[in-house]
């Protein structure tokens, strides 16, 4: 079979086209920071795939037969049966952001002086972890750490560790696993790691909860990766993982595309009671949590395309595309290729510029000078430990650049566009200029912060 985007585009918007005056007065006016830009200055957007996708005509469709009705609309039960059919968990939340969802779960359910363990936390839910005075563990599995490996499940647990924090000191509240491992490379979980972290999870007592925003794209990369689920479909290891667990807490501006909502799945009956006091209180009533009727329609409908394995493959193909193309560039990318996004190695495309000058970050300004193209920073700027005076106390481990693919966005072409940037620059490398920081906000920084060209 050739293998192409399986859609055809039915409604465009055109892409700003600018000079390289145009970028470079830009970029200044921004502080050099790509979170300041607008988005008529960027060309191929690839600075998130959160509520970026494309809605689909069947969505649009679905959105507007959207019931309004304040309480109990069947906008509600279309949602809450979907999600139901998905997951198997009976107490289910919509609220408008997966942030929200963590914020309901974690006020409910932990306290003060308590841990998390999680492969990875993403970096929202580490946040809404400590403002409950808790402590968030990260326990990556060993291949994790290694770059270049071409192992298939490098986002797992690591289960000894996981083991021996539950058998230790520390008040475990909670174990939360992030499917796709987004903070580690997109790298996905097997289900062999999900149901043995579960079952000793469960031997001590512990809640074991997904953090699911892309369980679709974790169902597909198992049924290509783990033995004994060649011939599964991705809907199925997705029904599969959902049911190993207590509960999750889902962003769907990713894997339901759409471009807003979250939700709070439960097993436990006395938990969604008191959690649904937090749902009503901060986001709405319990059949709307912040969401139009609109909204849950469009959640809905995109929950069920989202595990089409025509869908899924292309998508995948898309990214593992875009790596081969980095490749020929010269540019190494996080081994292997997962789904939502490419991390390009920038410390090693850029040995001249050390830590302290932000590779990551220039490889992606250079992207946007020489093509228009955002993209994010995953390195030191994001990482690193800074003084007060902003100078690189503590390296981060990598210097990556994350290129996130908006689902059904782009087409081949844009890819190949990227790619011909890419290209440009590993040509001469060493005329990428390093960056010092200029403005250093307190809190998230790599949101607020400015920086400058060092030459
Ligand atoms: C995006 C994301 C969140 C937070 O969801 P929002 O909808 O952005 O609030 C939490 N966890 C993971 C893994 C995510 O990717």
């Amino acid at each position: 079979m050739p293998t192409f985007e399986p859609y055809r585009i039915k409604v465009v918007e055109p892409i700003p086209i600018t000079t390289r005056e145009r970028r470079e007065r830009a970029l200044e006016e921004a502080g050099y920071n790509p979170f300041n830009l607008d988005a008529d200055v960027v060309t191929i957007d690839l600075l998130s795939d959160s509520g970026t996708g494309a809605l689909s005509a069947e969505q649009q469709a679905a959105g507007l037969r959207g019931d309004e009705t304040y309480a109990g609309a069947r906008s509600f039960h279309r949602f809450r049966d979907v999600v139901a059919d998905l997951t198997g968990f009976p107490h289910i939340y919509p609220v408008h952001q997966g942030r929200a969802a963590e914020r309901v779960l974690f006020g409910t359910l932990l306290k003060p002086g308590q841990t998390v363990l999680s492969n990875t936390h993403f970096d929202t839910t580490r946040a809404n972890v400590e403002l409950r005075g808790c402590t968030a563990k990260d326990l990556p599995c060993a291949a994790y750490r290694d770059l270049d490996s071409d192992a298939p499940f490098k986002g797992d647990i690591d289960l000894e560790a996981l083991e021996a924090e539950l058998s230790g000191p520390d008040d475990v509240a909670l174990v939360l696993m992030t499917i796709t491992n987004n903070g580690g490379g997109g790298q996905p979980v097997s289900m062999a790691n999900l149901r043995a972290a579960a079952e000793i999870s469960r031997r001590h007592g512990v809640p074991f909860f997904l953090d699911a925003a892309r369980f679709a794209e974790n169902a597909w990369l198992v049924t290509q990766r783990e033995p004994g689920y060649e011939n599964h479909t991705p809907r199925q290891v997705a029904e599969e993982a959902f049911r190993i667990a207590d509960g999750a807490v889902v962003s769907l501006k990713k894997d339901a595309i759409v471009h807003i909502g979250g939700l709070l799945a439960l097993r436990d009956p006395e938990l969604a009671k008191r959690c649904e006091l937090l749902v009503i209180a901060g986001e709405g009533f319990r059949t709307y949590g912040g969401l139009s009727g609109r909204d849950l329609e469009m959640i809905a409908q995109g929950l069920l395309e989202v595990t089409e394995p025509e869908y899924l493959r292309a998508r995948a193909e898309q990214t593992a595309y875009l790596a081969d193309l980095a490749a020929e560039a010269g540019v190494d990318s996080v081994r292997p290729t997962g789904v939502h996004a490419l991390y390009l190695n920038a410390g090693r495309l850029l040995p001249h510029l050390p830590p302290s000058r932000f590779p990551g970050f220039a490889l992606a300004t250079q992207l946007y000078l020489e093509g228009g193209i955002r993209c994010a920073e995953l390195g030191s700027l994001y990482l690193g430990e800074l003084d007060e005076a902003g100078g690189l106390v503590k390296p981060a481990p990598y210097e990556l650049v994350r290129l996130a693919i908006p689902r059904r966005v782009y087409t081949q072409s844009h890819l190949e566009y990227v790619g011909e940037i890419l290209a440009a620059i590993a040509k001469n490398p060493e005329r990428v200029r390093g960056y010092r920081l200029t403005e250093i906000p307190p809190l998230l920084r790599h949101f607020n912060c400015r920086l400058a060209p060092v030459d």
